[in-house]
């Protein structure tokens, strides 16, 4: 009857149009699992390169899925822990607070990462500093869902990284779990709880991540291709330990796969190495989805994969290509700032921190000598401008007033500037311009850093291949809507209709 009047009504207005599009989804078409899957520099084209030879979890989710083929990150610096405070709360950097890895925090005038936090205490291992993610000024989905006020939903995120277990899972999250190598435990902070939860305990007690061991610790396994296995075999206990997908609502699983990145920064994205982690990451998740089939059930469990960045081909590579590329140091950048502002205001130490090379100026000192700071930052620009293969350079005070040019480069600057955290430099490099001695690295809003999968894999997603433009952001917004709860607080993406299931 409902049904029937709603449709009369539906004939004469436009808004039956709108709930014809994107009908609200019944409680019983609501996915009982969330499972984000981040793997840690991944670039879309690890997808096509490889795709012939995917037997296991890439497959399924490029056989079953919604792939998105033109999916990017609008924001730079495109680091790890900015990418993960993205992928579920759809927040950019300027709205999120997570400018950096790291950061100088001008109110202690000490470094800090984006999860460090003094104030909690590390468990499941002895007498360290915790983390948490109390510099996450958005909401995420999981945080949406709590406070949905709905069935009661879990959140939980594991990774080998603190920052790519935290970030995802957000600030109401019921726990967020990452491996200490040292003592080869997995640990988390008393931000979530003051126990360490007993199944957690167990996991660490059965050390069934022993055999992993590569002489004699996990220094070299955890990061290497073994560390994947490492938090495929943590998730399947946080799933069985909170009983995810079991819970009566929708819960969130974010996991993500760290030693993707390790290989990829030592051996470039053209190397075997690379190559060999990747297949070995469709046979993890090959496990991980077999596991959850039986457990809740594939159709009960909407899955999300992407990256955190992508990352850039070695400069040696390029050479050899007869491409642009090649590598300077972060050095030069600091020198030439150094010795023009020595030049100009005198002998003295300028920059008091750094977030990767974006340079931060010491305040007092400029205040104390009664300069102006927007004028000391202008200078610094103008040395950092004659290094040689310096694209751009953004300062502080020019970025505060919204002047960088609004292309591809000058809109990611901006979306990732935070006036309160940033530095007071932001400096781009030609593309394929490296500054690390060796292997390589991503950090910049160039497309190779930015490029990365989406797939959205489960009930209600239409599968196939979507290659209109699509932004990280979107993810959260997405399944929002799929969830039916509120859009996280920062979220600026949209939703991808193009894949939903009428
Ligand atoms: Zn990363």
């Amino acid at each position: 009857m409902k049904r029937l009047l709603a449709s009369a009504l539906c004939a004469a207005s436009l808004l039956c149009a709108q709930t014809r599009l994107a009908p609200r989804p019944a409680a019983a078409q609501r996915p009982k699992l969330v499972v984000m899957i981040v793997v840690d520099q991944f670039r879309y084209d690890y997808l096509t390169r490889f795709r012939a030879e995917f037997t296991g979890g890439l497959k399924r989710l490029l056989d079953r899925g919604a792939v998105f083929t033109n999916a990017h990150y609008e924001h730079a610096p495109t680091v790890t822990a900015v990418g993960h405070s993205i992928v579920l709360s759809g927040a950019m950097p300027a709205n999120s607070g997570i400018i950096g890895n790291e950061w100088l925090d001008r109110a202690t005038g000490k470094q800090v990462t984006s999860v460090s936090d003094d104030s909690v205490d590390l468990l499941g291992v002895e007498g360290k500093k915790g983390a948490s993610p109390h510099r996450l000024l958005v909401s995420t989905v999981g945080d949406e869902l709590k406070m949905s006020g709905r069935a009661p939903a879990k959140v939980v995120g594991v990774s080998i990284k603190d920052r790519s277990a935290i970030l995802p899972a957000g600030r109401m999250a019921d726990g967020a779990y990452w491996f200490d190598k040292p003592s080869g435990r997995f640990v988390s902070s008393t931000w979530y709880f003051k126990q360490f939860p007993e199944w957690a305990a167990k996991f660490n007690d059965r050390k069934v991540v022993e055999k992993f061991k590569d002489g004699g610790s996990f220094d070299k396994t955890a990061e290497g291709k073994a560390g994947n296995d490492i938090v495929e075999l943590f998730a399947e206990a946080a799933v069985e330990g909170e009983n995810l997908g079991a819970n009566g609502g929708t819960d969130v699983l974010a996991m993500s796969f760290s030693a993707n990145d390790t290989v990829g920064h030592a051996k470039g994205p053209d190397s075997p190495e690379v190559h060999e982690i990747t297949l070995h990451t469709d046979k993890v998740l090959a496990r991980f989805f077999d596991f959850v089939d039986k457990r809740v059930g594939l159709s009960n469990t909407l899955f999300v994969l992407t990256a955190d960045h992508g990352v850039a081909p070695m400069p040696e590579v390029m050479q050899s290509r007869r491409m642009p590329g090649g590598r300077m140091t972060e050095g030069a950048v600091l020198d030439a700032i150094s010795r023009a502002l020595n030049d100009r205001y005198g002998e003295a130490k300028w920059i008091a921190g750094k977030s990767a090379y974006a340079p931060y100026l010491d305040h007092k000192l400029i205040a104390d000598s009664k300069l102006d700071l927007e004028e000391v930052q202008h200078t610094a620009a103008q040395a950092v401008r004659a290094v040689p293969h310096i694209a751009r350079v953004f300062t502080r005070e020019e970025l505060r007033r919204g002047l960088a040019q609004s292309d591809m480069v000058g809109r990611r600057v901006q979306n990732g500037f935070f006036y309160q955290r940033a530095s007071d430099l932001v400096i781009v490099a030609e593309p394929y311009w490296l500054f690390e001695k060796i292997g390589t690295s991503h950090g910049t809003p160039w497309n190779y850093d930015s490029h990365v999968p989406i797939v959205f894999m489960g009930a209600r997603v239409k599968p196939g291949r979507y290659h209109g433009s699509a932004a990280v952001v979107d993810i959260a917004p997405t399944l929002s809507m799929l969830l039916d709860v509120e859009v996280p607080s920062g979220a600026s993406g949209r939703v991808l209709t193009e894949m939903l299931a009428q």
